[in-house]
């Protein structure tokens, strides 16, 4: 049986895979990224899949970036203990085996055009909604990685020259309107509280905070560990409401607008104002949280549009904790597609939910493996 060993990892998880040439995998584990010492996790994590397992043929990872391809090195934004890191040459050393690196989206992108959404797509565009936004394009079958490995960094593409300051450096990113913790926060400067319709006055201390009624029943926010951009896991739910219970501090925590009460007042607890409970408010009909979600998509359908003119894309597919909203992402996305768009092979592109999830980018390290075993001599 031939193989390949697969590597994904992430801020807060590491994931390893034995997958054959049809894509299935033979074995597998995960463990969470540790703080320091993440060469002696990832370590174990390899003998644990491979021990008595086939042996693999090559080795490709999926890394969190900043990385330097050209080098082999990683400084993911999450693992502070690894800065300029040589984990391809790690890797390498460990295992005896060629070893090919690429990042987290740009794997997302091949697995998904491998075995998922974008299969048989001419041009891909894979893009990761989550804490940040990153992307991949897969051309005629083959990853666009670029000289130092850094194509497909669609989050900071500008959409307004004019706009607000990015966290890179540059002005009017995508990812400052559409990540999860940009939406939500542009949302709560705009008066969204979760779980509170907006506009609805507050409750006087010490009266029950009234329970949002008519919630549809919308899938909930998956917000996968060790997902290509690393957004971290949802924490635990509180079983009388459904909603994540804030567990900073060691305990339930107020909501800023003071209307919560604490769990020692037999009351709810404060949740968190993330892309998660803006997803469901948005889908609930909350005005602020749909023009946060009609903010963000514009941004994404801009960006899209002109990757889209640059190297004629036919397919995206969007994966990433955010895009398990649903139809409160894609709808307004089309929209604002149509609106954008002008020529027919730009408005010809189409948008696809990722199919693979979180194994996507294990899929897409393996196909990395793959593609460097089949095409070395
Ligand atoms: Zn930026």
């Amino acid at each position: 049986m031939n193989c390949v060993l697969a590597i994904d990892i992430g801020g807060t998880k590491l994931a390893a895979a034995l997958v054959d040439e049809a894509g299935s995998v033979l074995r597998s584990a995960t463990r969470p990224t540790p703080r320091t010492e993440v060469m002696a996790a990832l370590t174990a994590l390899i003998a644990e899949v491979t021990v008595d397992g086939p042996p693999p043929l090559a080795v490709g990872i999926g890394c969190a970036g900043p990385l330097d391809l050209a080098e082999g090195t990683v400084s993911p934004v999450n693992m502070p203990s690894w800065r300029g890191f040589p984990l391809r040459d790690e890797v390498q050393a460990l295992t005896g085996l060629p070893t090919v690196l690429a990042g987290d989206a740009q794997c997302f992108a091949l697995g998904e055009h491998w075995l998922g959404a974008g299969q048989g797509s001419r041009a891909l565009l894979g893009i990761v909604v989550s804490t940040g936004i990153g992307g991949g394009l897969v051309i005629d079958g083959a990853p666009i990685l670029g000289p130092t490995g850094n194509a497909g960094h669609v989050g900071h593409m500008s959409v307004d020259p004019y706009g607000e300051r990015c966290e890179c450096g540059g002005r009017g990113c995508v990812e400052r309107y559409a990540s999860g913790p940009n939406m939500a926060r542009w949302a709560t400067e705009n008066g969204w509280t979760p779980g509170r319709p907006t506009g609805t006055p507050t409750e006087k201390p010490g009266e029950p905070a009234d329970e949002p009624t008519g919630e549809p029943a919308v899938a909930p926010v998956d917000t996968p560990a060790g997902g290509p951009t690393g957004q971290p896991p949802g924490g635990p739910t509180d079983t009388r409401t459904g909603r994540p219970v804030d567990t900073r501090a060691g305990g339930p925590t107020r909501e800023p607008a003071g209307g919560a009460m604490d769990a020692a007042s037999g009351g709810p607890t404060a949740e968190p104002a993330d892309a998660r409970a803006l997803a469901r408010d948005a889908a609930a009909g909350d005005p602020v949280a749909l023009a946060a979600f009609e903010r963000g998509t514009r941004a994404l359908a801009g960006m899209i549009a002109s990757v889209t003119a640059g190297v004629e894309v036919t397919t995206v597919v969007i994966g990433g904790g955010v895009s398990a909203a649903g139809k409160v992402l894609f709808g307004p996305l089309e929209r604002a597609l149509d609106d954008i768009a002008g020529l027919p092979f730009v408005r010809a592109v189409r948008i696809q939910p990722s199919t693979l999830g979180v194994r996507a980018g294990l899929a897409g390290a393996a196909s990395l493996a793959w593609r460097h075993h089949t095409h070395s001599p």
